[in-house]
């Protein structure tokens, strides 16, 4: 059972080692209206950590509902320019991001797919040159959940209230690696260092290529940029603070050679993507680019999803997750691809991290082009890892060197 005790610590960790807040950093969390006892502890604590300020930005999952069922298309398109400002005032002070997860997997299911797909493209057509602030970690930011009873009744329907409620919590603060009597600042860094060792095995093999098999089909090729780089377990910003921008955290991820990607992917769970559930889809690559796909659920937001934009249809990332990882281990599918996709090996389709490559977070958009990296306004991961799932590492010399078996690392 989760208890106060654990909230308070959770508040604690998520600002001292998930975003890691400075001596006079503003702190904007982004956080629902169901949540405000909790958000509550997490401001003080920012301040306590010496916050120059804390800013909360409240949602409302069935207000923002409302927005795409009763606005005209034109209105949904016009994005003000104060909210460009709102940004680009916090970015220019130096904040950090916090933002917590706990809305209903799905509650946009029954929004009109076109109308959800204009507002998000006029979004990222005013706001796109300041997401890069977070995605090339000029800043801290760190997503994490906690458990709300809306999301516990989508992933625990035969369960009554109060049982799915509580199973939730205790699953959410067990791989967040929060419990009564731990430390879990000290866990944290002492995950973060298993997982780096695992990182820093790949870069030393720095393969050309990797070769994935899984037992649904899954046989794909997926080369990788040359100078690329695994990154597991925190980030570090140019003023050198170290931050966890995920809690939970499983993976060890690098960045794909846009047009090296090839064969046949089988997903292995749901993809959760704008409020709608794709499940059983499969995608198939050739140079880089889906060239056919299905689902047997959802199959129409998984088109609006790689004809988003040109780069939607190329991979961004790949990340390795041991399928012994406790996420896995849990059984559990949260819908949410915060815990999901550190429950099994994953794809994204859309825009990579620069940090997956050497001097990437100072390259132009266009240098990373040329150094085959992908772009797009869209970074959507999807699982694929799987119990049985095999990954070979082929290094320049052709030498081949096994990655994973049955599900995990060989070293
Ligand atoms: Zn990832
Ligand atoms: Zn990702």
């Amino acid at each position: 059972m989760v208890t106060e005790k654990m909230y308070d610590k959770l508040a604690e960790l998520v600002v001292k080692k998930g975003v890691n807040v400075q001596k006079d950093q503003p702190v904007i969390i982004n956080a629902s209206v169901r949540d405000v006892a909790f958000v509550r502890k997490v401001v003080k604590n920012a301040y306590e950590a010496g916050a120059k300020y804390v800013s909360v930005e409240w949602r409302d999952s069935d207000i923002a509902k409302m927005g795409y069922q009763y606005m005209s298309n034109e209105t949904l398109s016009e994005i003000p320019q104060w909210q460009y400002d709102k940004r680009k005032y916090q970015q220019d002070g130096g904040a950090c991001y916090l933002s917590i997860a706990s809305d209903k997997p799905g509650s946009m299911a029954d929004v009109d797919g076109e109308k959800m797909r204009i507002a998000n493209m006029a979004f990222y057509a005013k706001m796109g040159d300041l997401m890069s602030y977070t995605m090339n970690n000029e800043g801290q930011w760190c997503v994490f959940g906690i458990p709300s009873l809306e999301w516990a009744k989508v992933v625990f329907p035969d369960l009554s209230d109060e049982e799915a409620f509580e199973k939730l919590g205790d699953a959410i603060f067990e791989v967040t690696r929060v419990t009564e009597d731990n430390d879990p600042i000290k866990e944290w860094e002492k995950h973060d260092k298993e997982l780096l060792e695992h990182a820093r095995k790949m870069n030393e093999y720095d393969f050309k290529e990797l070769h994935f098999t899984s037992e649904l089909g899954t046989d794909l090729t997926a080369g990788l940029v040359d100078g690329h780089i695994w990154v597991a377990g925190g980030s570090v910003t140019p003023k050198g603070v170290f931050f966890d921008p995920n809690m939970p955290t499983e993976e060890c991820f690098s960045m794909p050679l846009k047009t090296g990607v090839n064969g046949i992917v089988y997903a292995s769970k749901p993809l959760s993507y704008n409020g709608k559930v794709i499940e059983d889809f499969w995608l198939r690559f050739e140079n880089g680019k889906v060239v056919d796909f299905d689902a047997k659920k959802e199959k129409e937001s998984l088109k609006r999803l790689l004809e988003f934009d040109e780069g939607s249809s190329y991979l961004g990332e790949v990340a390795l997750v041991p399928y012994d990882s406790p996420i896995s281990k849990s059984g559990i599918l949260f819908f949410n691809t915060l815990y999901d996709e550190n429950a099994a090996c994953h794809l994204a389709l859309g825009r990579p991290y620069p940090e997956n490559i050497k001097g990437g977070e100072q390259m132009s958009k266009e240098e990373l082009a040329e150094h085959g990296a992908n772009d797009s306004m869209q970074h959507e991961d999807f699982m694929f890892g799987t119990k049985e799932m095999d990954i070979d590492g082929i290094r320049k010399d052709g030498t081949v060197v096994p990655v994973f078996r049955k599900g995990n690392f060989v070293f």
